[in-house]
């Protein structure tokens, strides 16, 4: 997508060069604007509405073109989020026509205001061109916008771009079925992607998992021969390796659940084809800071697994060692995802990273918690929390952060292992998950574990217009671009 930018308002044969417009004022803009073309008449629409409504307007300009805008007024006091929202509606208006280029006019605001909109805008028009699957003998034709003309506003958007790179590669692979994913089928896909982005390889199959003990990522594999379960391991390395800075990214990669011989019930099981969500968004978010070539390696690990039903799987009460040395009991089969991320974390943690970040659809009690708009962050370092939550509201992908404190393991306390992999009552697992997943994790590497209660939300959430919403990419992306979460983790 090719980006024009130019910082003054668009004059008249400007403006009726472009048939598709999106246009972001204050609500009392026009009365002083005279020299904006067609002031009058979006003065004239404004007047007309409804005086409460907050629905944005839709007008056809009386040019050659007839030029369709869509405006809206709005305060600069959005939060970022709003933003995002709104900037999504104001793209769809022209979902109908699929045009190829969007100019956009943003006027009468500060300049950091008027940048945080287009960064905005830019971000629905690259969610809004996403091709996802679709196996209707007609699919949905994908929009293309290859040309985005900006008026009113400047900025360096490359990081919106590839954080959308990113999330519509993790949204793609979220929405494939899972006849169409499977573990092997999905490693086969993301070696071909590697090539592409020159990302180093290696691939933990069972045998090497087997020799490394990693008893807890096995018990969910035995109940079935899973040709592709494993680690898989991908590198980022900076052509100028100009930090000594490592980050990790770790996901949970269960590409169906069944809950396994705690068998969930139909209603439970009815989107576990994302259950691999984590996985995709942690390889998103590779994709995204290797297109933006960050000058930090990159490690990132997708635990590919399924949770299956069958004589072989893993049964409540049995004990089982983690490649630490950590022995669990078994309460949940269903608790699969802790079990794969515990030995996954493991082997992230040898590589020494500065910082280690993990992604998981992990829990019921996290969407209990906070619903399907935020997900939860925890992390071993306390001191980061302001930080990372205030990210979610500068990224406008939400996170709320969750005790950590170690008395929650009194909870977890085992006449026959070292820790119970979770209890019966569902009661604060997402905190209980969190304090499992800790003793998989070095104290020496700061660790940030997020919950994605969010990644499915009815309608979309933000400047995503489906379902799946592939949250994490963005955030982590903001996350970590920032100077000043080096300087803390220093
Ligand atoms: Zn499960």
């Amino acid at each position: 997508m090719h980006i024009q930018q130019f910082s003054q308002h668009p004059n008249h044969n400007e403006f009726d060069h472009h048939a598709h417009w999106v246009m972001i004022v204050p609500p009392d803009f026009f009365t002083h604007a005279q020299n904006l073309p067609y002031h009058h008449l979006f003065q004239q629409r404004l007047n007309r509405r409804l005086a409460k409504t907050s629905d944005i307007l839709s007008i056809e300009l009386p040019n050659a073109l007839a030029s369709v805008v869509s405006l809206k007024t709005c305060t600069p006091e959005n939060s970022f989020f709003e933003k995002l929202c709104l900037a999504r509606e104001l793209i769809e208006a022209h979902h109908s026509y699929l045009p190829k280029t969007i100019a956009i006019c943003i006027a009468g605001f500060p300049a950091k205001v008027a940048t945080e909109f287009a960064d905005a805008l830019i971000a629905a028009i690259g969610a809004v061109q996403a091709a996802l699957p679709d196996y209707r003998k007609q699919p949905s034709p994908v929009w293309y916008i290859e040309k985005v003309v900006l008026y009113g506003a400047q900025g360096d958007f490359q990081q919106t771009l590839a954080s959308n790179a990113g999330n519509n590669l993790a949204r793609y692979f979220s929405i494939l079925p899972s006849n169409y994913l499977n573990p092997l089928i999905y490693r086969e896909k993301v070696l071909a992607l590697a090539e592409l982005q020159h990302w180093q390889v290696n691939f933990y199959d069972l045998d090497a998992l087997e020799n490394q003990h990693a008893g807890a990522f096995l018990a969910v594999t035995q109940a079935a021969e899973q040709a592709g379960s494993g680690i898989l391991h991908l590198r980022y390395q900076p052509k100028i390796n100009s930090s000594h800075h490592k980050v990790a990214l770790v996901g949970k990669g269960v590409c169906f659940d069944t809950g396994g011989l705690h068998l969930k019930n139909r209603k439970g099981m009815a989107e576990m084809h994302e259950d691999m969500q984590g996985s995709a968004v942690a390889l998103g978010t590779l994709l995204a800071l290797t297109q933006l070539q960050v000058p930090y390696q990159v490690d990132c690990w997708l635990a590919l697994a399924e949770n299956h039903i069958s004589p072989t799987a893993y049964k409540p009460h049995d004990v089982i060692t983690a490649s630490n040395g950590v022995s669990i009991e078994i309460v949940d089969t269903d608790a699969e995802g802790r079990m794969l991320l515990a030995d996954t974390l493991v082997l992230a943690c040898r590589q020494q990273p500065d910082i280690v970040l993990d992604y998981a659809t992990l829990t019921g009690a996290c969407v209990n918690a906070l619903g399907t708009r935020y997900s939860g962050i925890f992390t071993n370092r306390e001191a980061l929390l302001p930080q990372l939550v205030a990210t979610g509201k500068t990224s406008g992908e939400r996170v709320w952060g969750f005790p950590l404190d170690a008395d929650y393991d009194k909870i977890l306390e085992s006449e026959v292992a070292d820790i119970k992999q979770c209890t019966q009552e569902s009661e604060v697992d997402h905190i209980l998950a969190a304090r499992f997943l800790k003793r998989f994790v070095a104290d020496s590497v700061a660790w940030v574990h997020i919950d994605l209660s969010s990644s499915h939300c009815k309608e979309g959430l933000g400047h995503i217009p489906t379902d799946t919403t592939g949250f994490g990419v963005r955030y982590s992306v903001c996350l970590l671009q920032q100077t000043a979460l080096w300087e803390a983790l220093d």
